[in-house]
C-alpha cells in the first residue's frame, strides 16, 4: 500500500481516523468526498487495491474524492429514497394540479354558458315587456281615439231629433223633397205651439228606402236654435192627440251607446216602480209608480190610475 494518501494534499498528521480516531498520520489514508473525514485504509471494510487505484485515477482527472464513507453512504441512500419519495408526491401534484384545470376549464365554460342563457332571458323578458307596453298604449290610445269620436257624436247629434211616421214626399226633385218635408215639420211645430226661432234643417231620411214599401223612414232634423228643439221635445207628447198626428213620433237623435245606455237605464227605473208599488201597496196606498219623461230624462212618478 503507498505510504502516503494520494487523494488529500491537504492531510494532516493529527487528522483522526474516522473510524478509529487515531490519528491517520503517515499511514495511508482516503478522503471522504462528502463528510470530509479521513480514514486508514485498513478501518475502511472492503477495501481493494483496485478501489485504491480508481480512487487515485478519479482524483487526478477531476481533483475530487471518489470515497464514501459508510455513514455518508446510508445518508445518501435515505436522502436518495427521499428525493424519488418526493418526485412521487411531486408527480401526483402534477397530475392533481391537471385534473382541477380541467374542471376549472369547464366550470367556466358552463358559467359563460349559463350567463348566456341568463342574458338570453333577460332580452326576452325586456321584448315581451315592451310589447305589452306598446299594447298597453295602442289600446289605451284606441279606448281614447273611440271616445272621443263617442263625444263628438253626441254633440252633433244633440242638435237633431228623429221623427217617425212623418209620410215621405213622392217629389222627384230633392230639393222640392226637402221643401216639402220641411213644409210639413213647421205645421208640426204650429200642432205642438211651438214658434220656430233659428233655421230647422231637413237632415236627410235614414236608411235606403226599400222598393214599394209605404211606410216612412225616419227623418233626422237639425235645429240651430236649442230652446226650440228643447220645446219641440217636451211637447212631443201632444201629438198622440191630434187628429192626424197620432202615428208620429218624436224621439232624440241618439248614438248607438246611448240608446244602449237608454235601455239599461229604464230597465233599472221599471224594477224600481215594481218594488216601490210592492212596498206602497203594503202600507194600503192606491195606486202605482210609474216610469215618465222623454227619453234621457225619464224618471219615476206616482199615479192613483
Ligand atoms: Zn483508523
Ligand atoms: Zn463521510
Amino acid at each position: 500500500m503507498a505510504p502516503k494518501t494520494p487523494m488529500a494534499p491537504k492531510t494532516k498528521s493529527k487528522d483522526p481516523c474516522g473510524k478509529c480516531d487515531d490519528a491517520c498520520g503517515a499511514q495511508s489514508a482516503v478522503h471522504c468526498h462528502l463528510c470530509e473525514s479521513w480514514f486508514h485504509l485498513k478501518c475502511v471494510e472492503g477495501m481493494t487495491p483496485e478501489f485504491l487505484e480508481n480512487c487515485k485515477l478519479v482524483y487526478e482527472i477531476f481533483n475530487a474524492s471518489a470515497f464514501l464513507c459508510k455513514t455518508c453512504r446510508k445518508i445518501i441512500g435515505k436522502f436518495n429514497k427521499q428525493m424519488k419519495d418526493l418526485q412521487e408526491q411531486v408527480a401526483v401534484l402534477g397530475n392533481r394540479i391537471t385534473v382541477l384545470e380541467l374542471e376549472k376549464e369547464a366550470t367556466t365554460q358552463r358559467l359563460a354558458k349559463t350567463e348566456m342563457i341568463t342574458d338570453r332571458v333577460k332580452t326576452g323578458l325586456e321584448e315581451v315587456e315592451k310589447e305589452v307596453e306598446n299594447g298597453m298604449a295602442k289600446a289605451k290610445e284606441e279606448v281614447k281615439e273611440d271616445v272621443r269620436n263617442e263625444m263628438k257624436e253626441r254633440e252633433e247629434r244633440s242638435a237633431n231629433i228623429v221623427v217617425y211616421g212623418l209620410a215621405e214626399s213622392k217629389e222627384e226633385d230633392a230639393e222640392k223633397r226637402k221643401e216639402e218635408e220641411k213644409i210639413k215639420l213647421e205645421e208640426l211645430a204650429r200642432q205642438l205651439e211651438v214658434e220656430v226661432k233659428g233655421e230647422m234643417i231637413m237632415k236627410f231620411r235614414a236608411g235606403k228606402k226599400p222598393e214599394g214599401e209605404e211606410k216612412p223612414r225616419p227623418l233626422i232634423v237639425k235645429f240651430t236654435d236649442e230652446e226650440t228643439r228643447e220645446r219641440i221635445m217636451s211637447n212631443a207628447r201632444k201629438l198622440s192627440r191630434k187628429d192626424g198626428w197620432k202615428t208620429v213620433f218624436i224621439s232624440p237623435d241618439q248614438t248607438w251607446q246611448q240608446r244602449e245606455e237608454g235601455k239599461k237605464v229604464e230597465a233599472k227605473l221599471k224594477a224600481e216602480a215594481a218594488q216601490k208599488t210592492e212596498e206602497a201597496k203594503k202600507e194600503g196606498r192606491t195606486g202605482r209608480f210609474i216610469v215618465v219623461g222623454q227619453r234621457g230624462r225619464r224618471r219615476l212618478t206616482w199615479t192613483r190610475e
